[in-house]
């Protein structure tokens, strides 16, 4: 990793709020078909909500072909208190890591990887078009509210999360005793930018 550009945007990512980001080889990131098709059996409730979910996305062909085109993918992870993923506050949370990983993505493309794709765990179209009823690029005009911000789906994907953590180096535990308060519970989520 001689490029220091590599650097420079995982030094970024921690200044936007990416509590760890880390670069790994593309050949590291594992998907799989089964991941991505439990988005339709046993079918997640935003299956079909927009174009960033399954079936509106390529799906893990596509994304098995933009590794291999790669050297370099971003892994990012931001770390919550375990309530916040829980209760109404997870969309907010998600909200920010959409924005984190969209932020890393176009940091990328304006120092040299200009067809960087980042991606994020959740459904965009619960943590930023949850007041309308359609999304708007597959029910509207075709244009994203929210282009800046909203990433697709890393599990349509079937990117393997727990492998990616592995891969980065961190644990792979959802939620964890944070230390300092035994009773207080840390949990975390995820997203990619894959550099190209
Ligand atoms: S319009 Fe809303 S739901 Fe559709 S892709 Fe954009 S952020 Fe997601």
């Amino acid at each position: 990793m001689n490029d220091n550009r590599i650097e420079l945007l995982l030094e970024y990512a921690r200044q936007k709020g990416a509590t760890k980001a880390s670069c790994i080889q593309p050949d590291k990131v594992t998907i799989e078909n089964r991941l991505s098709a439990f988005c339709r059996e046993p079918k997640c409730p935003h299956f079909g909500q927009s174009a960033s979910c399954p079936p509106h996305i390529s799906g893990p062909s596509m994304l098995r072909n933009l590794l291999k085109q790669s050297k370099h993918v971003i892994v990012v992870r931001i770390e919550v208190e375990g309530d916040s993923l829980h209760g109404e506050e997870r969309p907010f949370v998600m909200q920010l890591l959409h924005e984190i990983t969209a932020e890393i993505e176009l940091e990328a493309q304006r120092i040299g990887f200009p067809n960087s794709l980042g991606l994020a765990a959740g459904s965009c179209k619960k943590s930023f078009c949850d007041e309308h009823l359609v999304c708007n690029v597959i029910n509207g005009d075709g244009t994203c509210r929210h282009p800046t911000k909203a990433r697709q789906s890393m599990s349509g994907y079937g990117v393997n999360v727990g492998e990616l953590m592995k891969s980065a180096g961190w644990s792979t535990e959802l939620f964890s005793n944070a230390g300092s308060d035994e009773n207080e519970e840390l949990a975390w989520v995820a997203g990619l930018i894959i550099l190209l």
